[in-house]
């Protein structure tokens, strides 16, 4: 028999069995949510949004000046909790901290990352200690993560787990190789936990979303093109986006992300949920 998720029926994770945040628009009321790489981009922007539904938020992220300063921003629900997530006691340590303070964790969300140097053009040439470095961010601290919410989820019998690939781990030759690389990994990973997970009525789910001019685009945009001023790259992170409207936005991702986390999304597990306005649809590769 093919496991498959178990509703939980304790009263404690009611609302991921019954939708029972449906007559609300508050659809994370009284949840605790951690989310690595919390004080900037989409990760700042997924904060504000779960904040906006009701949830406390922890997040955690190597940039203390910043994350200090977005959680004072986004308010009394949110704080701030040191971590390099490429340390896995500082993970542990962010997870305890949270059940400490909170008395569990409701959402995980593995997000922090980093593009990496640009590779050269070929694999041949490929700096391993730099591919390295990538992977420990990007691949190997979400598995920590996954790891350190389960620790406290599979007791609870719920919560939920997410992580962040990118298009880039759709289509090949879109971003550099060792960031690409790193990109794939995730829905794999997914996959495996999720086929675990699910009979503790833990779900885990990644998004993979298009280019949106965050401040790691254009740390990596700037690279790529040294000349460019930032207002003219940020004119062409717009000219991506394959719908009759704008380039992908924070708000795009951080509502994908809500609906993973909240009742919505209740019996979804395992999916790699792609945030690109049919980008990866339309081209086979690149654009
Ligand atoms: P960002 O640079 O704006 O934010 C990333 C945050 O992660 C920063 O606050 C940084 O301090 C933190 N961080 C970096 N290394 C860390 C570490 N070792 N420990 C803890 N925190 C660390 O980037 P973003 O654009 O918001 O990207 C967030 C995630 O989304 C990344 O995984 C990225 O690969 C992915 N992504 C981004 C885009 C995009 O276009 N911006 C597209 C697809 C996927």
């Amino acid at each position: 028999i093919a496991r498959t998720l178990k509703r939980p029926a304790t009263a404690a994770s009611a609302a991921y069995s019954t939708g029972g945040c449906t007559c609300t628009s508050k659809k994370l009321e009284g949840k605790v949510a951690l989310i690595t790489g919390g004080a900037s981009g989409l990760g700042k922007a997924t904060a504000a949004e779960f904040l906006r539904h009701g949830a406390r938020v922890v997040i955690a992220d190597l940039d203390a000046e910043s994350g200090i300063k977005a959680a004072k921003e986004l308010g009394p629900a949110a704080e701030f909790v040191r971590c390099d997530v490429t340390v896995e006691a500082d993970v542990a340590g962010a997870v305890e901290m949270t059940v400490a303070k909170h008395g569990k964790l409701d959402v995980m969300y593995n997000n922090a990352g980093i593009v990496g140097p640009i590779s050269p053009p070929s694999i041949s040439e490929l700096d391993m200690t730099e591919f390295e470095k990538v992977m420990r961010i990007n691949v190997i601290a979400v598995v920590s993560g996954i790891k350190h919410a389960a620790k406290v989820m599979i007791p609870a019998g719920s919560g939920c787990i997410l992580c962040t690939s990118s298009i880039a781990g759709v289509l090949g030759g879109f971003a550099p190789h060792s960031y690409t690389i790193s990109k794939f990994t995730i829905p794999g990973i997914v996959k495996s936990a999720a086929s675990e997970l699910c009979e503790h009525g833990v779900r885990i789910n990644c998004i993979s979303p298009a280019t949106v001019a965050t401040p790691l685009t254009l740390r990596y945009l700037r690279k790529v093109f040294p000349k460019v001023t930032d207002e003219k790259l940020r004119e062409t992170v717009k000219g991506m986006g394959e719908l009759k409207r704008a380039e992908c936005e924070e708000a795009d991702v951080a509502k994908a992300a809500l609906y993973l986390a909240s009742s919505d999304g209740k019996y979804v597990s395992g999916h790699n949920l792609i945030v690109d306005g049919g980008m990866t649809a339309f081209k086979i590769n690149g654009f």
